[in-house]
């Protein structure tokens, strides 16, 4: 009789968010895998957000016939292409589940690590990274660009990023809700999760090669994230502009006073033509360099400072 009445626990709620452009030939397979792992693992409720970068080909069609035949799925479509870390954020603000697991629509992160994250997530992590042990179908050039990147995130910010790099994590609740405090626009997602603290482990895995497409983050894209993660996280490029700054001043300093001592002593004459252009082109590029370094940052401060919406949503399957 009492154990009927005595409530049974509640399911806990895993949403898997996912950022999709243009990846009309991975969503049904997408689907397909991660309801496998679903049914391997029947004692969380899942959802899958799919958030829609604007796509251009049938995506938004396949998005709403997977909601009509599977109540799990819900969508979402952002009214321009905003890149794929702004796309998360909003899946990240439209989630009421427990824990959400990020992870690209393109089968390169396999959905089985679904397991292995809850693993973590269920003995206590708040934030479980996935991090690449090895990629396939990735040129050298990908790779040790990638490696370079993680490497200088680790020298240059004090973040504690998963040091090769990872594109797949598990944030619980309680980051959920420190994610949405953050209101930068010029987001670099993963350094921001780093940064956020909370108990945070990793597991590693494979990266897989792409299912079918090709892969939307041209170096363009990837040069400005990367730019975004310094920027954002590191005054080092400021504060080494003073120091090339005084160390040139000094450098000149030096220079005048040895042409000045060689001069009273009568050993030689001025320096000449080409000496005067060398050290003109040497300061007059290190000053634009360092303009351009400023102008980083204040162009990200008018950025925050305009406090336009990180996104519009467009459509949505509750809408
Ligand atoms: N993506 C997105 N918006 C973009 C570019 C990419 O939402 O402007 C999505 C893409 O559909 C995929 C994920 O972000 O699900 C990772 O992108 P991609 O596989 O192209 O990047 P890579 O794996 O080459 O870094
Ligand atoms: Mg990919």
């Amino acid at each position: 009789m009492f154990s009927i009445l005595r409530r049974r626990p509640r399911l806990k709620t895993i949403a898997i968010i996912i950022p999709v452009y243009n990846e009309e030939e991975n969503l049904g397979f997408l689907h397909e895998r991660l309801s496998k792992v679903f049914s391997s693992a029947p004692e969380y409720g899942f959802q899958i957000i799919l958030v829609d970068d604007h796509s251009t080909d049938r995506t938004p069609e396949i998005m709403a016939s997977l909601a009509a035949k599977d109540s799990r799925v819900s969508w979402l479509r952002l009214s321009r292409n905003s890149g794929s870390h702004t796309a998360c954020a909003a899946g990240l603000d439209h989630c009421d589940a427990d824990a959400a697991i990020i992870m690209a629509a393109d089968l390169q992160d396999p959905p089985e690590l679904v397991s292995s994250l809850l693993a973590r997530y269920v003995a206590g992590a708040q934030i479980v990274w996935a991090v690449r042990e090895s990629r396939e179908g990735e040129s050298w050039f990908t790779r040790a660009a990638s490696e370079m990147f993680n490497w200088l995130m680790g020298r240059l910010t004090d973040l504690k990023m998963p040091p090769r790099g990872a594109d797949v994590f598990l944030a619980d609740q309680c980051v959920i809700t420190a994610f949405r405090r953050m209101p930068e626009r010029s987001l670099s997602l993963f350094s921001v999760m780093a940064w956020l603290g909370f108990r945070q482990e990793s597991i590693s895995y494979v990266k897989q090669a792409r299912n079918a497409g090709r892969s939307k983050w041209t170096i363009r894209r990837k040069i400005l994230l990367a730019i975004d993660s310094f920027v954002g996280f590191s005054y080092l490029p400021i504060r080494f502009m003073s120091v090339v700054g005084f160390l040139a001043a000094l450098l000149g300093i030096c220079w005048a006073l040895y042409i000045m001592v060689m001069r009273l002593l009568g050993i030689t004459q001025a320096v000449g033509y080409a000496s005067i252009m060398i050290t003109i082109l040497i300061l007059g590029g290190l000053q634009m360099l360092m303009l351009g370094v400023l102008g980083e940052y204040l162009w990200r401060t008018l950025e925050e400072a305009r406090r336009r919406p990180r996104y519009f949503i467009e459509k949505s399957s509750r809408s």
